[in-house]
Parts: structure tokens; sequence; C-alpha cells
């Protein structure tokens, strides 16, 4: 069942996290002249109309961004933010891509939903190849890419429990193929529990602890370099079902944690609520 979507999230504080890391990302492998292979397995639509962002005002965490901090990935986030917003458009994260690739780039977006297909093959154009599958399946066919360096984005829904199984899975598999790729797996941090909006009563969050079982399991899968990164927007307390969110990075580019340390330092004096400050950055497996 596909019924999420992504417009009622695009420019949360999970995005805005997960694109100034996808920024970090695609940085690194620039600084080489040498391409790269890119996939977004979840791309969505591409981009989202201001309008439909601006409903979901308490979900708005980039309007927080003052854009004063002297930080290069900030300052290629604004560039691209204001190229879409010209347009009253907000860049998902296949637009964030599109704008850090070069020429020589090799890019890929998959989604699966029929409507988000078509919007993302129409804005994709000729600047990349577009897939309309089974994330999973798509990134096991492409295993392993032409060229040999690169990143795997992969930043599904969740709604399906199953979900963290098929990424835990597929990620194996497809490092089995591609042993020094990078792969990006964005996922949520679920309250324990929940205040019930009508009972005002605590309940369980069914989902809760997976996103940390699934890291934990990737951690004893994989044998390469791991770091688990994860952005805290409010405190646990129940009085919001998703109080933050992670990004679990396997083979990182080298140097690549001290740019996103000074993201979640960023995002804990800008973005986060009434100064909460409990991001963090763990290596899993060591870098060596
Ligand atoms: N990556 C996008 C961004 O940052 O702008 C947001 C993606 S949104 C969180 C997840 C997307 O995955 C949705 O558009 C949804 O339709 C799509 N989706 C859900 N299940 C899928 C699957 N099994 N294969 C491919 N796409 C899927």
């Amino acid at each position: 069942m596909l019924s999420y979507q992504h417009k009622f999230h695009a420019g949360n504080h999970a995005d805005v996290f997960k694109h100034l890391t996808l920024i970090a990302l695609m940085s690194k492998f620039n600084q080489k002249s040498k391409p790269y292979f890119y996939l977004d397995t979840h791309a969505g639509e591409g981009k989202y109309p201001l309008s439909s962002v601006q409903i979901h005002q308490d979900e708005y965490a980039f309007n927080a961004l003052s854009f004063s901090q002297d930080l290069a990935e900030l300052k290629a986030y604004r560039k691209i933010f204001k190229k879409y917003k010209q347009n009253d458009e907000y860049p998902g994260s296949p637009a964030f891509a599109i704008e850090m690739a070069r020429e020589q780039d090799n890019l890929h977006f998959n989604e699966l939903a029929n409507d988000a297909f078509g919007d993302l093959k129409y804005f994709i154009h000729r600047t990349g190849s577009v897939h309309h599958r089974n994330a999973f399946e798509v990134l096991k066919g492409l295993m392993p890419p032409k060229p040999n360096r690169g990143m795997v984005l992969i930043d599904p829904p969740y709604e399906d429990a199953d979900e963290y199984n098929q990424v835990h899975e597929a990620v194996c598999s497809a490092l089995r193929k591609w042993p020094n790729g990078t792969f990006a797996i964005w996922y949520p941090l679920l309250a324990s529990r929940r205040i019930n909006r009508k009972t005002k009563q605590l309940e369980n969050t069914p989902k809760s602890g997976m996103s940390e079982q699934m890291v934990l399991s990737l951690a004893e899968a994989v044998e390469c370099p791991m770091m688990d990164v994860t952005f805290n927007f409010t405190d646990n307390d129940g009085s919001v079902g998703m109080y933050g969110s992670g990004i679990c990075i396997i083979n990182p580019p080298f140097k690549v944690d001290a740019s996103i340390r000074e993201i979640l330092s960023l995002l804990e004096s800008e973005v986060a609520m009434n100064g909460v400050n409990q991001s963090s950055l763990t290596w899993l497996n060591p870098q060596l």
C-alpha cells in the first residue's frame, strides 16, 4: 500500500537534516573529477510546491535556518533552495542531487507510486535515468554499478514494519556485489509512547525501536566502516510521534564526519525545539 505522500513532510526537520547530509556526502565525491554513480531508491516527486509544504507550519523546519553560519553545506543548500523558491517550489532529494552532481556523473532515481513517478520523470527529463520499480529490486538490478565509486540514498517511508527488514536484506546483498559503495540510510526516531489526542492518555507506539534495531543489526552484519548520525528535533516525551531521525552511513567518504558534526551543531542551534541538543555521531564500525 502506497499511502505516504512526501509533499506533506517536505522541508521538515528530518528533510533538512537528510538534505544537508546528502550535500556533505556529494561534496566529498565532487572533490575528485572522476565520475561517480548515484542512486536515490525512494526519490519521491523530485520537487514540491511551496504551498503544499507551507500548510504544515509545525513541520516547516527549513524556515528556521538563518543562513548566517559560514558552512559550505549550508551555502550550497541555500543556493539550491533559492533557485527553486523563485518558482514557488521546494527541492526534494532528486533536485538537491541534480544540482550537486556534475555532467560526468551517472544519476539514477527510482519511485514506485504512479503519481509521484509521473512528476519525477517529468522533472528529471534527461539529467539522469528514472526507474518505476520497487526500490529493493532496482538496487539489486544496478549492482555492481558503473562507475564503481558512488553512493545510494535509501529513504523509505517505513509505513510497513517489514521495510526495516527489507532495507537490511537489500543493503547486505548490495554490499556483497559492491563492497566499497557508500550507502546513506535514513530512518525515523519514533517515540516509544505517544499522547492520544482524543483520550489524552499515553499509548505505546507500535514501530518504536525498530529503527535502532535495524541500525544495530546492520552494524553486526557489515564489515565495512559505518557511522550512525541522529538529530533529535524535540524531546522524546510523547508529544510528537517522530521526535527525530537518523542516517546510517556505510563506507562514508573520508572526513565527512567533520562536516556532519558541523551540520548537527547548526541544526541544534537553529532547528531543534526548546534548546534540545541530543544529536549524535557514532562510529559503529570504525574507519581504518
Ligand atoms: N527522498 C525524497 C526526498 O528526500 O525528497 C523523499 C522520499 S519519501 C520519504 C518516500 C518515497 O518512497 C515516497 O514517494 C513513496 O511513494 C516511495 N516508495 C514507497 N515505497 C516504495 C518502494 N517499495 N519502492 C520505491 N518507492 C517507494
